[in-house]
């Protein structure tokens, strides 16, 4: 076709597409934060895809279409794949998946079969292996480059360091390719956690768990939680087909998706589709999508590859799932350490499976961005198929006369001014005897992840504060029987029940505890870590703001906070409190390791190290420092002048070693961590 014959209109779009998509590409690949949905984006992308099919000269060399994914990040040294890592066609309809079983047969003939696979939403991954050790680990980057994140995959637990040697076989070197990801539940405790410290959220678990393997310090990487699926394998050794690869991939220690199906013909194929389209809500990570791939590894070699994507495979995309519902009313909640947070109360509507009925607007920015009033109309998804989220206002369904929505100034519980910190997106009540972040102070102090007060929920929490029984976690362990009995639908039997959960509770691992106390930026992790560090109650609250500064992944934000609770009169007040009501650590709390369970005490003063250096080091291992001998104890380490313990543990047939032997055995665990 001449240039001339090219409409403007056409040569004016598709200019303004390439830029688009450019723009939202590199949000989501290189910034890890889009702006708008994937479903929106792939309309985008598609729209190009047409024009540029309607006008090839319109097809730039450098137009996104012809490209994958994004530049790789500069703070990363740059790997270049041996062989590129491609992206895959998009089908949208079951249509469209025919259509490319037409196609593969037009080029192939009549083919073996295909293998459907559960497409992740994570981030495409390469593994090289030397000799069966692990020894290097590439994002997809732009598909010829990539990251080096050899250091933070090696925090992945799925990921194998070393392979099984009548597994490996006769392959010197080879490279796994797969999935990493974050589970449902990782990615709702990591957006839970921004959204506490007033930092922006990920749209989708796959832009988290971006986010997690593109961590400059990998021991930030080791606290999210990723997984791995992986499947493809290069060279794929004596594997004829995709299935093969798969199973040969188990078999060399990867952890494989076991919703995988060969599928005869493409009717088989989507069937499989049909099945996972309400299955894939009862997933624990989150699925956009189906996978088909060519079965015969050599058909597929004969189908070849176009630009950016294979001609043997295809990724169905399963179709988003967005509800229109209305805004009711817009409510701020406040939280434990004073976040006050708009949320959307909705007219109830079924998306992905559950029922919603609020959604959080995050904060006044992301309210006044989206513009979401009262009585409009609005478009709900659900982010990773968990957090319910709004992804637009349907503007022409606003009712007329309606206002913007304005963030109140004073706290909707107690009245006080909200103040919005510098560098933070919300605003925050700082009012320590503000009611309603006492309810969320002793609801989070019995929630799951800290005390684990069974039968405590917030109906029961409701009552107490309201009638005052309860002002801070301390109290509830004074609770009588005859309190509870005024509460609704409490009878003798519930009451003793409430009481009993409560007091088993006077006594649980130090970090639970630590992580209990509310304090602002430490939830579960730092509290472990903190834990491990400090080993009791007492230690880490008179740690100053310098020597947590020391502890190890401990940025000075955290460190400035937990310094400023411990000194605080609020602070010394909940620990007195709960000294008095009999509440303490039953020890550190053990990390998983290769001495988890065990028990070690220390005896006589030791040479190398100091006893703290020591204890923590057993502690990192998963084994548990004690000061006591019994006949459970795993080891005594003996250093010089060793007191009463030594004779005990002789007495007791316990394992003695001296400081030596531990130091050798210290540091061949911690080689195998
Ligand atoms: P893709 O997600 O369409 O498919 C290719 C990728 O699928 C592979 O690289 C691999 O990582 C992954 N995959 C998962 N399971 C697999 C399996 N079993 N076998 C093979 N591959 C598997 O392609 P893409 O180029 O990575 O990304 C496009 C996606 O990103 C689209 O969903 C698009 O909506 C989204 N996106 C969104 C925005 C936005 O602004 N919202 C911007 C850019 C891209």
């Amino acid at each position: 076709m001449a240039t001339g014959t090219i409409p403007a209109a056409a040569r004016r779009r598709s200019a303004e597409l390439r830029e688009l998509v450019e723009r939202h590409a590199r949000q989501y690949y290189v910034l890890d934060s889009p702006e708008i949905s994937d479903a929106e984006y792939d309309t985008l992308f598609r729209e190009l895809l047409d024009v540029e099919a309607r006008y090839p000269e319109l097809q730039t060399p450098d137009s996104p279409t012809q490209r994958v994914g994004g530049a790789p990040l500069d703070a990363f040294s740059k790997v270049r794949h041996r062989a590129p890592m491609l992206s895959l066609n998009n089908a949208f309809s079951p249509d469209e998946v025919r259509e490319f079983g037409r196609r593969v047969e037009r080029h192939a003939g009549a083919v073996a079969g295909y293998v459907c696979e559960l497409k992740i939403d994570g981030l495409a991954l390469s593994l090289t292996y030397r000799d069966g050790t692990y020894v290097r680990a590439a994002t997809r980057g732009n598909g010829v480059e990539g990251e080096d994140v050899t250091a933070n995959v090696r925090t992945i637990r799925s990921v194998p360091m070393s392979i099984d040697a009548a597994a490996l076989g006769r392959r010197s070197e080879f490279e796994a390719r797969g999935e990493v990801y974050l589970p449902k539940a990782a990615f709702a405790t990591v957006n839970a956690r921004l959204e506490e410290a007033g930092k922006p959220t990920y749209a989708n678990p796959r832009n988290a768990a971006a986010g997690a393997v593109r961590q400059l310090d990998p021991s930030v990487t080791a606290k999210r939680g990723l997984q791995t699926f992986m499947y493809q394998l290069d060279p794929p050794g004596p594997a004829r087909t995709q299935a093969e690869v798969l199973d040969a991939l188990q078999t060399l220690g990867f952890r494989v998706n076991p919703n995988r199906r060969v599928a005869a013909t493409i009717d088989e194929v989507l069937a499989f589709l049909e099945e996972w389209a309400d299955g894939r809500h009862n997933l624990d990570y989150e699925t956009d999508g189906v996978v088909v791939k060519v079965l015969s590894l050599a058909e597929q070699a004969e189908l070849g590859s176009i630009s950016r994507s294979p001609r043997w495979a295809i990724a169905y995309k399963f179709p988003p799932e967005e509800r229109e519902t209305t805004v009711l009313d817009i409510i701020v909640g406040v939280g434990r350490t004073g976040a006050v947070t708009p949320v959307a109360m909705l007219e109830p509507v079924v998306v992905a499976g559950s029922t919603v009925r609020r959604c959080t607007l995050h904060n006044e920015d992301e309210v006044q961005r989206k513009d979401v009033r009262i009585g409009d109309t609005v478009v709900l998804h659900k982010a990773g198929d968990v957090i319910p989220e709004i992804v637009r206002v349907v503007l022409e369904r606003r009712p007329k006369k309606t206002k913007p929505w304005v963030m109140p100034g004073r706290c909707p519980a107690c009245d006080f001014e909200l103040v919005r910190e510098e560098g933070e997106v919300v605003r925050r009540c700082l009012n320590p005897l503000c009611p309603a972040q006492r309810r969320e102070r002793i609801l989070h102090f019995a929630s799951r992840g800290t005390m684990n007060i069974e039968g405590l929920g917030p109906a029961i929490v409701d009552q107490l504060v309201e009638l005052g029984h309860v002002q801070e976690p301390a109290d509830l362990f004074t609770l009588t029987r005859d309190q509870l009995l005024t509460l609704d639908g409490f009878a003798e039997r519930s009451a003793e029940k409430l009481l009993a959960s409560i007091d088993k509770r006077r006594s649980v691992p130090l970090d639970r505890l630590i992580n209990a106390l509310g304090i602002r930026h430490v939830g579960e992790h730092t509290a472990l870590t903190l834990a491990g560090h400090f080993g009791s109650l007492e230690a880490l609250a008179q740690a100053g703001e310098a020597q947590l500064l020391d502890v190890e992944g401990m940025g000075p934000v955290v460190a400035r906070h937990v310094a400023m609770w411990f000194e605080s009169s609020e602070g010394k007040e909940v620990l007195d409190h709960l000294r008095n009501v009999g509440v303490a650590a039953e020890g550190a709390s053990r990390t998983e390791g290769a001495w988890t369970g065990q028990t070690w005490v220390l005896t006589g003063s030791l040479d190398g190290l100091t006893r703290p250096e020591a204890e923590e080091r057993i502690r990192v291992l998963g084994g548990n420092p004690s000061s006591s001998v019994s006949k459970k104890t795993h080891t005594v380490v003996a250093g010089s002048a060793p007191g009463s313990k030594l004779e005990k543990a002789r007495r007791l047939g316990v394992r003695v070693i001296d400081e030596a032997t531990f130091l050798d055995e210290l540091s061949a665990a911690e080689a195998g961590r």
